[in-house]
């Protein structure tokens, strides 16, 4: 270590403790209410949080840690929320994503051929599950021990990854179409997160799922209204549930790829709905 180096840091050693890592108040006394993890190769973590950091930290005031890190997902991380948040699909690709059509800016800008001197190294790129199995147990423990999950949108393809997940969300995938106008309807108008709240037109990826739950526990569904269907499935899917899970409670909503679908008012209002049922706010 340099002298000039060595002897600021022996200085700095006498200094308190308290006066060298002021924090503001918050990320010491007051650590926040939710976990999001968001984000995935076609899912930009800015997008989302974006929208949620209007919807439920900026219009609603709950405190939100986020991050796009999946190996969050254990037990120490978790047990400091209340409520997990989840918006991301079930795939990594270690090795690189092999093009960038994925990429937006890149798409957007007429997709220029890709050149690199010197060439690239050879790399087979392939996608892998992230969710290992004590990453699912994880989050299951956490909503049976009394912790809350709001699941959005493209989490049904972690399912087929992890039971516990599956078992927790109520669903797994059976694809989607591409992004396209469809119709959300309120199925259950009697429960604290629909109450007082109407159907509404989004366009977005209309999600199809195979719901795993009791039918009682369902309250939006979407409807293509132009009769569009997806491969064998019609017209319409489950778009939104809710469940109590062990001492927890878990929510999903379907839409969600957009931020013009996120921020549609009314369902705007279902999502903080979702987040004080979560919380036992209402
Ligand atoms: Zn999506």
């Amino acid at each position: 270590m340099p002298d000039l180096t060595r002897r600021a840091f022996l200085a700095s050693a006498s200094v308190p403790a308290s006066a060298m890592f002021a924090l503001p108040r918050r990320q010491t006394a007051e650590p926040a209410t939710a976990f999001a993890l968001l984000g995935d190769r076609y899912h930009n973590s800015d997008h989302y949080r974006t929208a949620f950091g209007k919807t439920f930290v900026r219009d609603m005031g709950l405190s939100i840690d986020f991050s796009d890190d999946v190996t969050r997902l254990n037990d120490a991380h978790l047990g400091r929320y209340r409520l997990l948040i989840i918006l991301r699909d079930g795939m990594v690709w270690p090795d690189g994503h092999g093009d960038p059509s994925s990429n937006a800016g890149w798409w957007a800008q007429g997709q220029p051929a890709i050149v690199s001197e010197p060439p690239l190294p050879v790399i087979e790129p392939r996608s892998v599950g992230f969710m290992t199995p004590a990453m699912g147990r994880a989050v299951r423990r956490f909503v049976e021990r009394g912790g809350a999950a709001l699941l959005y949108h493209n989490v049904t393809y972690i399912a087929p990854y992890n039971d516990d997940f599956r078992d927790v969300l109520g669903a797994v995938t059976r694809g989607h179409p591409p992004t396209r106008t469809f119709t959300v309807r309120v199925v259950n108008r009697d429960h604290p997160i629909t109450r007082g709240v109407s159907d509404f037109v989004v366009t977005d990826e209309q999600h199809y799922v195979e719901y795993q739950k009791d039918p009682e526990h369902l309250l939006l569904e979407s409807v293509n209204e132009d009769g569009l269907t997806h491969g064998d499935w019609g017209t319409r899917s489950a778009a939104g549930w809710a469940h109590p899970y062990g001492e927890g409670r878990v929510c999903y909503l379907a839409p969600g790829h957009l931020i013009t679908a996120l921020w549609n008012p009314e369902y705007e209002t279902i999502q903080r709905n979702a987040a004080r049922w979560l919380l036992r706010q209402t």
